[in-house]
């Protein structure tokens, strides 16, 4: 159930709803927007009978929600979300882009690899501490000594740290160290790691599980979301189909998929959705151009040493020049703001 509020209503009617709300025991989650408030509510198993609610001053309707999602959709929140993070945001008109290596192996390597990213005006690092790697023979990740190296480089380049949480205790150093939660697509459904995440102040960059359906995925952004942590970014990592002249299959239509649907900031990851260096400037073009907020690009300093993932990784030069052409298909591209935009557009192409 979702109770939109009058654009007049004041603070201390929308109080009053999430007062009523949490006396019969359900969760409020109060959005505000650019013209009005809407509040979320979950911790309902079955129907809840919105008539109590109709006559509360300043509420304007209560809508029952049919969709099995509630707080990631457009009816809750018609304004994309943009997410902060001291001083840089992912879902604003700036396309954000997080690079840096699949794992921080060494301190030569990061600080090569963070010297580039820096360079190139993106604002994000990423680096695993913790590998979830497919062998358990395979590099696991430096573990905590990484954390010495990612402290370095968040103080010596001014980078926001993303990386990715295992664990539950990963999230607590995350917190303690780092700027951004990521969940990977292996743990996309790890449902206690998501609700921890979504008890954290820090934002979730949530990739897609390789086998997830678009409501899969945004169903996990759903318990982030419903333990209160509103800043959730989804990443397009790609899908496992048939297909084997790629790693993953990107699938871009995600993009302005999730766009009709919800109200999240959606980035796109071409490193793991093709697993080879000489397609992820390709796909990384076409995920601007689909309209995605941001890029999440894998780039080593040597790829042929790399501990992981180095056959998909760029080298400095040819990351630099990726985004110098992705930041200039950006400025060509007319950012989609919302469903209601894309459907005045479909319908105007239909009656012409
Ligand atoms: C990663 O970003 O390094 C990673 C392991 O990605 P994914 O979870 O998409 O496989
Ligand atoms: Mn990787």
């Amino acid at each position: 159930m979702l109770i939109v509020m009058k654009p007049s209503a004041t603070a201390r009617e929308v109080d009053a709803v999430v007062a009523v709300i949490e006396t019969i025991g359900f969760r409020a989650h109060p959005m505000p927007g650019a013209t009005r408030t809407a509040i979320g509510i979950t911790g309902n198993q079955g129907p809840i009978d919105g008539r109590r609610f109709e006559n509360l001053t300043g509420v304007a309707e209560v809508i029952r929600v049919t969709k099995p999602y509630k707080l990631i959709t457009l009816d809750l929140r018609p304004e994309k979300t943009v997410v902060q993070i001291d001083g840089a945001s992912i879902g604003g008109s700036e396309l954000a882009i997080i690079a840096g290596p699949c794992a921080i192996e060494n301190r030569e390597q990061a600080f090569a690899v963070a010297e580039a990213v820096q360079q190139s005006g993106a604002r994000f690092f990423r680096g695993g501490v913790w590998k979830p790697r497919t062998s358990p023979y395979a590099f696991q990740g430096l573990g905590e000594k990484g954390w010495e190296i990612m402290a370095e480089i968040r103080d010596a380049f001014g980078l926001k740290i993303v990386t990715e949480a295992l664990e539950l205790p990963h999230v607590d150093l995350i917190e303690r160290y780092g700027d951004v939660i990521q969940i990977g697509a292996r743990n996309m459904q790890n449902f206690s790691l998501l609700r921890r995440a979504g008890r954290s102040k820090l934002p979730v960059l949530l990739k897609r599980g390789m086998a997830a359906t678009l409501e899969e995925w945004l169903l996990a952004a759903e318990y982030i979301m419903a333990e209160g942590n509103y800043n959730v970014i989804l990443c397009e990592r790609g899908v496992r189909t048939f297909a084997q002249h790629t790693r993953n299959t990107l699938d871009l239509a995600s993009v302005p998929a999730i766009r009709r649907i919800s109200h999240l900031p959606v980035i796109v990851d071409p490193s793991h959705g093709t697993g080879s260096a000489y397609m992820v400037t390709p796909l990384a073009r076409a995920g601007v151009a689909v309209g995605a907020d941001g890029l999440m690009i894998e780039v080593h300093n040597r790829p042929e040493l790399a501990l992981s993932d180095g056959a998909q990784a760029l080298r400095p030069s040819e990351y630099a020049q990726l985004i110098a052409e992705v930041r200039a298909i950006r400025e060509a591209t007319v950012p989609l703001a919302n469903n209601s935009d894309q459907q005045f557009q479909v319908d105007a192409l239909a009656h012409r």
